[in-house]
């Protein structure tokens, strides 16, 4: 093979969080990366809602000016306009994502042993021997490269995961800023059955400043309208509008020969919320931790990505992103009335006090359970399954067989 081509022990594809993220971490080693970034600058263009649980200060070291706001409430709104609001110990922070993006690429981009590369598009790899040992000859839109150990973290397209096999089912997105007049500490949720996969949001940003948008499997620019006639809203204060997608559905694998995926690209997105930076940045640091052994190890086998990533990552955040996927396999199915007789059953017991107790916007299980307790809630989902029989089949495949079929 050409000894002339740049050798790097890592390349990154993809300089948004996750591979800004993964890439700080492995800065502490002598490992030579490579971050190949098919845009000219980090963190654009923007393309979040920035709503975030407060474990983002627990997972990383978080500057106070990349949290702009904070919300003490829920508001859940029903197709028929009935809602009910929960709060609990969680105040979510709605983060500066453009920041947080550039948080971790600021700390490294001096480092010598780190090159980072705008612009640049991934296209394919193979794999190549070069002194008995098999590497990833990569080739991007203006050359080839070769590299140890090769990571996709280029989001919901994924070039490197479609060059494995693995196409994510995506939802579209579309999201405006505008000034308005609600309430500063209250993320609303309005579902919809012709947004059934997600719902419509309005996240307030802090300054009177609103992040108001919706995702859905299609008919993405008529949802919006529908969805914006229905909160009401003036256009004449828009400020700007962003676009983007949301993978839905369950992780993805994650270990290749010499290969690993991360963030969107793995599918590490809650099904119930489409968020996905609390998850990958948990996965970020078993990845980080599997490279580093696989470095100290000369061995770069799928086998041992597996053992140190993958199985870590199913465990911790695979099964609760299975529930969340579970969760969202119920509300797709839940009807005008659901919604409805589901709040009454809220409202009139004391099962608000499981959501402040045990809710956790990112690890739904413990919640879960301890609803599952309850006679009435068991009453409402029992008669909901029996409704909803081809759902109940899909439940158990899913959970005992680990089978997904298409609705
Ligand atoms: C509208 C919207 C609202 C959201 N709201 C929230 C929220 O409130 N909370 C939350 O937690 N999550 C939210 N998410 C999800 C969150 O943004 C993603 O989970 C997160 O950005 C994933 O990070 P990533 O680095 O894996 O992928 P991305 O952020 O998608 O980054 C991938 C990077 O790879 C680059 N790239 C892609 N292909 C190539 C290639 N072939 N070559 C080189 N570079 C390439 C891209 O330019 C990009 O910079 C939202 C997503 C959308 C679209």
């Amino acid at each position: 093979m050409d000894g002339n081509l740049a050798s790097f022990d890592v390349c990154i594809v993809g300089g948004s969080i996750s591979g800004n993220y993964l890439c700080y971490l492995l800065s502490n080693t002598n490992l030579k990366i490579i971050v190949i970034e098919e845009h000219e600058q980090v963190g654009l263009p923007f393309q979040c809602a920035g709503i975030v649980s407060q474990k983002l200060s627990r997972l990383i070291d978080l500057p106070k000016e990349i949290i702009l706001n904070r919300v003490k409430t829920a508001k859940i709104v029903g197709p028929s306009g009935v809602y009910i609001k929960l709060s609990g110990k969680e105040e979510p922070y709605i983060i500066d994502r453009i920041g947080l993006d550039r948080l971790f690429f600021n700390k490294i981009k001096l480092n010598e042993n780190i090159t980072y590369i705008f612009g640049e598009r991934f296209k394919s790899f193979k794999y190549v021997r070069d002194n008995h040992q098999k590497l990833v000859l990569i080739e991007t839109s203006k050359r080839k490269l070769k590299a140890k150990m090769l990571v996709g973290c280029d989001g919901p397209l994924s070039s490197v995961a479609k060059s494995l096999g693995i196409k994510n089912k995506n939802l579209y997105a579309t999201q405006i800023r505008i000034k308005g007049q609600f309430d500063e500490n209250e993320a609303a949720m309005f579902f919809d059955k012709r947004w059934k996969e997600l719902f419509g949001w309005i996240v307030p940003e802090g300054k009177r400043i609103y992040r108001i948008g919706i995702a859905s499997s299609k008919n993405i620019v008529n949802n919006f309208r529908v969805f914006l006639n229905r909160i009401n809203l003036n256009m004449k204060q828009k400020i700007d509008q962003q676009g983007g997608l949301i993978p839905f559905g369950l992780m993805n694998k994650l270990a290749f020969e010499n290969i690993l995926l991360l963030g969107d690209s793995a599918c590490q997105v809650k099904a119930t919320t489409g968020g996905g930076i609390i998850m990958l940045l948990i996965a970020a640091k078993y990845a980080a931790n599997c490279i580093k052994t696989c470095f100290k190890q000369k061995n770069f086998s799928k086998k041992t990505i597996k053992k140190y990533y993958e199985i870590p990552c199913r465990s911790i955040i695979g099964r609760e992103l299975k529930t969340h996927y579970l969760i969202r396999l119920f509300l797709e199915r839940f009807s005008e009335k659901d919604f409805e007789k589901l709040f009454q059953i809220i409202k009139t017991t004391k099962i608000e006090n499981h959501f402040s107790l045990y809710g956790d916007m990112d690890f739904p299980k413990a919640l879960l359970f301890q609803l599952l307790k309850l006679p009435f809630v068991i009453s409402f989902f029992f008669k909901f399954l029996m409704k909803n029989p081809e759902l109940l089949v899909r439940l158990l495949l899913l959970i005992f067989f680990k089978v997904e079929v298409e609705s």
